[in-house]
């Protein structure tokens, strides 16, 4: 899908050139002229970015960037200011208006598109790692990257350890059974016994646990298996 991005710009000339090179770049491109559209805009295009001049008719940008931070379905919305001379450069660098970038005019389009690509690579970068991450109450596994933190450190796991607890955690408040574990973890090929699984859980709450004589986390349920239990 096209990214979306709003510029907000009186500056007729200025609005089109920037329209004109961002379609060319392979986004889509909405523009307002008037600084009071500029909310009600965002609000029903809900443009991957924002591109806002600080000088407006009606309402100037810093007012309308205040407002989309204070407006709860569009704050996290990457702005970048657009500014016309240096002096109001230094007053919106001093001040923390929440913007994501600042460029004064004139300013290349070619530097404005390595900046808009940047925040979006870097938003998208945010995304892709929450979807990765698990978090319990202490702990973070890390799908794909076979690491698991706890509080911050991280932890040192075998291969097996790592996918035993991945396994587990995936299937949160629910009893898997021993030969379920070593069939989907050792394979079913694998010559060994049920024991092996309780061997590699014995290490992983040395681990995991603070008190591995006494788990919170991996709870055993005799007779059967395993249990990764819910601290939220
Ligand atoms: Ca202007």
């Amino acid at each position: 899908m096209k990214n979306k991005i709003l510029i907000v710009e009186d500056e007729v000339n200025i609005l089109e050139l920037i329209k004109f090179n961002l379609e060319k770049n392979g986004y889509d491109v909405y523009g307002v002229h008037d600084g009071n559209l500029a909310q009600e805009a965002i609000l029903k295009e809900r443009p991957s970015l924002v591109i806002l001049d600080l000088m407006l008719p009606n309402k100037d940008g810093l007012t309308i960037l205040r407002e989309i931070r204070e407006t709860k379905e569009i704050k996290n919305t990457p702005v970048i200011i657009l500014t016309a001379r240096e002096t109001e450069f230094d007053k919106v660098l001093g001040l923390d208006f929440g913007a994501d970038d600042y460029l004064t005019k004139p300013f290349s389009i070619k530097e404005l598109i390595a900046r808009i690509k940047a925040i979006l690579r870097r938003l998208k970068e945010v995304e892709t790692e929450s979807d990765n991450i698990i978090k319990l109450d202490d702990m973070e596994v890390y799908q794909d990257a076979f690491k698991v933190y706890k509080r911050g450190e991280l932890l040192n796991l075998t291969l097996k350890e790592y996918e035993l607890l991945l396994l587990l955690v995936k299937n949160k408040g629910k009893v898997l059974n021993r030969n379920y574990l070593l069939d989907t973890i050792w394979g079913y090929d694998y010559i060994g016994e049920t024991r092996t699984v309780d061997v590699h859980i014995r290490h992983l709450r040395q681990k995991i646990e603070e008190d591995d004589t006494n788990p919170v986390y991996i709870e055993t349920v005799r007779g059967v298996g395993y249990r990764f239990k819910d601290q939220r």
